[in-house]
């Protein structure tokens, strides 16, 4: 029966794993033979050979604390057992072997009780620890030496794995309540030799000998049953290898296709445009925006589109960089458009734009969802003859019957609310030069979540970076105080004393309504505060469950200050700019993530008065606090991006989770550096060698990386 398991075959045909076992399965992820083999252990466990009780007990200093290093295998006769059953249920048995006695315990195992009884034979595996003077063993793997009730399924879950534990290493793979390690490590042994050989290797053998990476098929071998310790890591490093590669190569291919199949207006910068738009800006440029610039002014002087990504902290002046690219545009009798996520904040950008360019008599237009009829109509039509030369607006400007006369920029505010797929359909809204290869504007996409490094190599790598780090003179820096929730009246005394001076506030909670988690929501929390430090403040409520024209409402009533303070979950996290808004208090701030925390502080702040950010918790974890100490300490945006890397892990950072890419199974950003240097260097020659990946010795890795990455990247156009 195994001889006909293929890799497609469903998991419920592996033997012993059968239909019952399929949902359990299911919730790892495994549906099939395939998936059962790409999961993979977390880690391995030394099994020792079977030794004796006292043999053991030898070996653990009798007067400290130690735990055995290896797992150990004894076994004996089940001498005394006491069963604590409850909410905290205990089972304690003591196990004796003639030469001494070891005392196991299980907590929170009921099942177990069953399985077990006075004057049983078995053997227990796990590490053993002195404890209080005895030997104890906790939570150990029992296995019945009584071979009917072995036979049971019911005690399959305890049966020693298939080859027997004679000093090896033994994988513990991601589990749950359902299914165990052990159940895992025997349906992986009942497929893998089976299993193995049907796996195709789409590395080319020439990088994988060039980068003296392992056969793929031994890669997955090794990491499920090693043969020594040493042997893993190559492994890893294969697999995370193709991981890394597959991915850079979709992003190369994207990066080319753009750059090679597209034509784009040269729009070059001059000493003349450069003067006449510097003396229409109210302030003078700081280096870093000067540097940026020149940056972009370098793009968009070329017929290859750029496609550039500029990163810069909340409030580091991006808009005015933006402005200066469009009025190039402008300078050569081109259209610029600025896209932003919602409607405030396009108009926002629309506002902002008209006071930086009030000087000038350049056009601007905004053109959002609530424009409708006859309004609409016009812009549109000034859009398409060319009259208006920027337009501001939402994803309105992606509507069918947008058409620009000649679109030389495009400019994204926000990157990671706008998928890959919106990016193309704004580029294609320049529908000029011949159809072999279009004429489409540059692109510039503009974010305040800063992007470490890694990541930047990885998800946005088909763009290019810019980064502005200074910020523009004369800010007043945001203070941030953690405070415990015993002390928030400290922050509320601030907030009622701000509001009456004329300044405004937010205030941040983690739920919508009250639930059983026990923190504090919007609506219960809002009457708390409208009942108490704040009374006879006008307050609002601002939520996800709100539609985002109410959402609006809100942002706009606060802005021209018909509203003190909003009480608002994580919505309120994206570029909302309101200069009197000085005061954030963020409740329960242990409970949100470093770069979420950073994003909602740089609310306040963006005036000339200086803002205060109040983080109200009690962190219950060792993360949680670096976290809050981290924003006590900097303001860095970059610094703190880098923190967040290392204190929770690249899948979980914004840009990552929200780009729309398959996680991860195996590399790890954090360490796997190296590695992914080589891979997008691999990746790049491979692309200049075979721009379709055409060649025959690649048609499996093109077909690898459509499966994967296809619809993600939009590479369907690549083949
Ligand atoms: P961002 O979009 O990067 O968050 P903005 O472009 O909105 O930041 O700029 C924040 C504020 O700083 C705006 O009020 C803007 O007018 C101002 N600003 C931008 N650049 C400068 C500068 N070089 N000197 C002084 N003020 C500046
Ligand atoms: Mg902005």
């Amino acid at each position: 029966m195994t001889d006909a398991l293929r890799l497609a075959s469903d998991i419920a045909d592996v033997p012993g794993v059968g239909a019952r076992s399929r949902l359990a399965f299911a919730r790892l992820g495994i549906a099939t033979v395939g998936d059962l083999l790409k999961h993979l252990p977390l880690r391995y466990e030394t099994h020792k050979a079977a030794t004796s009780i006292g043999e053991t007990d030898r070996t653990i200093p009798r007067l400290l604390e130690g735990t055995t290093k290896d797992v150990i295998a004894v076994t004996g006769e089940i001498a005394a057992l006491r069963i604590q059953p409850g909410r905290r249920h205990r089972i304690e048995a003591t196990l004796d072997d003639g030469t001494g006695t070891v005392r196991l315990v299980w907590f929170n195992a009921p099942w177990l009780a069953k399985k077990l009884h006075a004057g049983q034979p078995g053997t227990a595996s796990g590490k053993a620890k002195r404890f209080h003077g005895y030997l104890e063993m906790t939570n150990p793997t029992w296995s019945p030496t009584d071979t009917a009730l072995a036979a049971t399924p019911s005690a399959a879950d305890a049966a020693p794995a298939p080859s027997g534990a004679d000093d090896r290493l033994r994988p513990v793979y991601p589990a749950n309540e359902d299914l165990s390690s052990q159940r895992i490590e025997r349906a992986v042994e009942s497929v893998l030799e089976a299993a193995i050989p049907q796996i195709v290797d789409a590395l080319p053998a020439p990088l994988r000998d060039a980068r003296r990476l392992m056969p793929l098929a031994d890669a997955y071998r090794t990491l499920h049953r090693p043969p020594e310790p040493g042997a893993i890591e190559g492994a890893r490093r294969r697999l995370a290898y193709d991981e890394l590669f597959l991915l850079q190569l979709g992003v190369m291919l994207k990066r080319s296709h753009v750059r090679v199949e597209n034509l784009a207006p040269p729009l070059p910068g001059s000493a003349a445009i450069d003067a006449r738009i510097r003396a229409r800006l109210p302030f003078t440029l700081t280096k870093d925006q000067d540097r940026v610039i020149a940056e972009i002014v370098e793009d968009l002087g070329g017929t290859v589109p750029m496609n550039r990504l500029l990163q810069g902290d909340v409030g580091s002046g991006k808009t005015a960089v933006a402005a200066y690219a469009a009025l190039v545009a402008v300078a050569h009798r081109h259209q610029a458009a600025i896209m932003a996520p919602t409607e405030i904040l396009a108009e926002q950008h629309f506002s902002s734009l008209q006071a930086l360019l009030a000087s000038s008599d350049v056009r601007i237009e905004l053109l959002t969802g609530a424009k409708k009829g006859k309004a609409r109509a016009a812009i549109v039509d000034a859009i398409a003859s060319g009259e208006a030369p920027i337009v501001v607006g939402t994803h309105a400007l992606l509507s069918d019957d947008v058409s620009f006369r000649a679109l030389g920029l495009a400019v994204i505010d926000e990157q990671h609310r706008f998928g890959v797929a919106q990016r193309a359909v704004l580029r294609g809204k320049r529908g000029e030069g011949d159809s072999a290869r279009p004429l489409i504007p540059h692109t510039l996409v503009m974010t305040a979540t800063p992007i470490p490094r890694t990541l930047a190599l990885t998800v946005f790598g088909d763009l290019d970076v810019s980064t502005i780090r200074e910020m523009p003179p004369g800010r007043a820096p945001v203070a941030t105080r953690w405070l415990p929730p015993s002390e928030s009246a400290v922050a509320y005394a601030d907030v009622a004393a701000r509001i009456d001076r004329g300044e405004r506030a937010f205030v941040v909670v983690p739920a919508i309504d009250e639930s059983d988690t026990g923190l504090a929501d919007v609506s219960s929390h809002l009457a708390r505060l409208a009942d108490g430090p704040l009374r006879g403040r006008r307050l609002a409520p601002m939520h996800g469950r709100l539609s985002q024209p109410e959402r609006d409402d809100v942002m706009r009533r606060f802005r021209t200050g018909d509203l003190d303070a909003i009480v608002a979950t994580t919505v309120i996290e994206v570029g909302v700019d309101v200069p009197e808004a000085t005061v954030i208090v963020i409740e329960h701030a242990d409970r949100f993530g470093l770069a979420q925390l950073h994003q909602l502080r740089g609310r306040v702040g963006r005036g000339q008065r200086p803002g205060t950010c109040y983080l109200i918790g009690e962190p219950l974890t060792d993360d949680a606090r670096k976290r809050l100490e981290a924003l006590v300490e900097t303001t860095d945006g970059f610094r703190l991006a880098e923190l967040d890397l290392l204190i929770r892990g690249p899948g979980e950072l914004v840009g990552a989770r929200q780009s729309g890419l398959p996680p991860f199974r195996v590399a790890d950003l954090t360490r796997d550096l190296a590695i992914l240097r080589d891979a997008r260097d691999d990746a790049a020659a491979l692309v200049a060698r075979d721009r379709r990946l055409a060649h025959a010795e690649h048609l499996l890795l093109k077909r690898k990386l459509l499966a994967t990455y296809g619809e993600a990247l939009g590479l369907v156009d690549v083949g």
